[in-house]
C-alpha cells in the first residue's frame, strides 16, 4: 500500500495579512503624493507615520506576512498535541495498565499503572522496548501490522508470580490524530487465577484427607475377611479403629459442608439478638469431660448482658473450636482462661471473646496461615486429635458472616490468645444499625 502525500501549497498571504499590508501601502502612497504637492504638514505626517505603524503591527500580531502553510501546519501541530494531551488523560484514568501507541509503535502516553508492569517505557519511544513478554511484543507487532484487535496471555515471575491479558486494540483515529492510536490494555488475571489455584488445592486436599481414613477402612475390612478372621481380640481392636475412622470420614464431610453453606450465606448477615455469655457458659459446660480429661482448668470472666445480632448455633460452633483447641493444642498450660468484654472500634460497639491458653504457643510464621483450609502446624498432633484442618477456616468465615473477624497473638512458649471480634448492640434491645446488608 502506498501513501500518497499531498503536495504543499505555495506560500501565500492570509486574509489579515492583506488587508494590513494593503492598509499600509494605501496610506504610504496617499503620505508620499500629499508630501509632493506641498499639502502635508509636518503634524499630519507623523499622524500618518503612526497610522503606518500601527497597521504593520497588527498585521504582525495577526499573523500577517507569515506564510499559511506555516500557520496551517501550527495549527495542525496545536491540535495534534491537544488529541495527544486528550488521550494521555484518558489513559491515566483507566484503572487497568494501558498504554496509547501511533501506529508505528511509539508510545503516545501510559498509565501509572502501566509504568510499574514495564518501568522502561517512555512517552515518544518506541514501546517494544519496554515490553519484555515475547507474546505481548508479537501481539502488538500483530496489530499495527493488520489493524486488527490482538490478544496474548503472559505471566511475570519477579517479584511474584502474576498473570496478565494484553489486548491491543486499534482505536478508530480521529482527525487530529494523523499516526494513529492503538491501544495496550493488560488485564490483571491474577485474583482470578490464585481462586482457580486455591479450589485445586482444596479438591485435593479434601480428597487426601477422605482418601487417608477410607484407606485404613478398606485395609482392616481385608485383615478381617482374612487373617484375622477368627480373632475375637483383634476383630473388637480393628472395629474400634474402624469406627473412629468413620466419624473422622463424617467430621471432615460435616466441616466441609458447614463451610459451603456458610460461605454461600456470607453476604446474609445474620441478626438473631445472641447473648454471648450464655453461649460461652453452654460451650464450656460441654467441653468439661474433654477439660477433666486433660487437666485443664477452664475460667470463664463475662460482663453480663452483652448481646450481639448473630447465629446461635454459629456463634457455639466459632467458640467451641476455639475452646476446643486451647484444651487439646495447649493443655499443657493447665489452664484455660475466656473474657467476654465490651469494647469498641471505629464501626460502634463491639464485642470481644478472648480465649487464652498457656501452652507452646504457635510460631510467627504459621499466624497468618492458621486459617487456611486444612493448614496445620503439626499434621501429625491434629489428626492424633481427630482435628480436620477446617476449625479455624470455620471460625473466620462465621466471624466474616457476623460482620467481625479473628486475631490471633501467640508467644512460643507462652501461650497463645484468639480473640473474636463482633457487633454488638449498644444496649439490649438495640435496633441492627446496618440496612444495606439485610
Ligand atoms: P484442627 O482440626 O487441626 O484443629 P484448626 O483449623 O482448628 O484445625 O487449627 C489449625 C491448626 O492451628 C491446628 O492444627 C494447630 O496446629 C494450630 N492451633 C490451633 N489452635 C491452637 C492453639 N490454641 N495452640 C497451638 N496451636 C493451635
Amino acid at each position: 500500500m502506498t501513501v500518497e502525500r499531498e503536495r504543499e501549497p505555495r506560500p501565500s498571504l492570509s486574509p489579515q495579512a492583506r488587508g494590513a499590508a494593503a492598509a499600509a501601502a494605501a496610506a504610504a502612497v496617499a503620505l508620499t503624493l500629499l508630501w509632493a504637492m506641498g499639502q502635508v504638514t509636518l503634524l499630519g505626517a507623523g499622524l500618518a507615520f503612526l497610522f503606518i505603524a500601527a497597521a504593520a503591527l497588527w498585521g504582525v500580531r495577526t499573523g500577517a506576512g507569515v506564510p499559511a502553510a506555516r500557520l496551517a501546519a501550527a495549527d495542525e501541530a496545536q491540535r495534534q498535541d491537544s488529541s495527544r494531551r486528550l488521550v494521555a488523560g484518558i489513559v491515566a484514568a483507566l484503572p487497568d495498565p494501558a498504554v496509547a501507541l501511533d501506529r508505528d509503535g511509539r508510545v503516545i502516553a501510559f498509565n501509572e499503572a502501566a509504568r510499574a508492569v514495564a518501568p522502561a517505557l517512555r512517552t515518544g519511544e518506541h514501546a517494544l522496548l519496554a515490553l519484555r513478554s515475547p507474546p505481548v511484543v508479537d501481539a502488538v507487532r500483530r496489530s499495527l501490522a493488520s489493524g486488527e484487535p490482538q490478544q496474548a496471555e503472559f505471566s511475570e515471575r519477579v517479584p511474584i508470580d502474576r498473570w496478565y491479558e494484553a489486548h491491543v486494540i486499534p482505536a478508530t483515529p480521529t482527525a487530529e490524530l494523523d499516526r494513529g492510536l492503538y491501544l495496550l490494555v493488560l488485564h490483571d488475571l491474577t485474583p482470578m487465577r490464585r481462586i482457580e489455584e486455591m479450589r485445586a488445592d482444596f479438591v485435593a486436599n479434601a480428597s487426601h484427607e477422605l482418601r487417608t481414613p477410607l484407606a485404613a477402612l478398606s485395609g482392616f475390612i481385608d485383615t478381617l475377611q482374612g487373617s484375622a478372621r477368627d480373632d475375637p481380640d483383634a476383630r473388637e481392636r480393628f472395629l474400634a479403629i474402624m469406627r473412629e475412622q468413620a466419624r473422622r470420614m463424617a467430621r471432615l464431610i460435616d466441616d466441609l459442608l458447614s463451610l459451603s453453606r456458610i460461605e454461600l450465606a456470607e453476604h446474609i448477615r445474620p441478626d438473631t439478638p445472641i447473648e454471648l455469655t450464655g453461649v460461652l457458659r453452654q460451650v464450656v459446660d460441654g467441653l468439661q469431660p474433654l477439660a477433666r480429661e486433660r487437666g485443664v482448668d477452664v475460667k470463664v470472666a463475662a460482663e453480663a448482658p452483652l448481646i450481639v445480632p448473630g447465629d446461635r448455633d454459629e456463634l457455639i460452633r466459632v467458640f467451641e473450636n476455639l475452646v476446643e483447641n486451647a484444651l487439646k493444642y495447649g493443655a499443657s498450660g493447665k489452664r484455660v482462661d475466656i473474657a467476654v468484654e465490651r469494647s469498641s472500634s471505629l464501626d460502634g460497639p463491639e464485642a470481644k471473646v478472648l480465649v487464652r491458653d498457656y501452652g507452646p504457643g504457635i510460631a510467627a510464621e504459621h499466624l497468618p496461615r492458621l486459617t487456611e483450609r486444612f493448614y496445620r502446624v503439626d499434621v501429625g498432633q491434629s489428626r492424633a486429635e481427630g482435628g480436620t484442618g477446617l476449625g479455624l477456616a470455620l471460625v473466620k468465615h462465621i466471624l466474616a458472616r457476623h460482620r467481625g473477624r479473628l486475631q490471633i497473638e501467640s508467644t512460643p512458649g507462652h501461650g497463645s490468645t484468639f480473640t473474636a471480634h463482633l457487633p454488638a448492640l449498644a444496649r439490649p434491645g438495640d435496633e441492627i444499625n446496618d440496612e444495606s446488608i439485610r
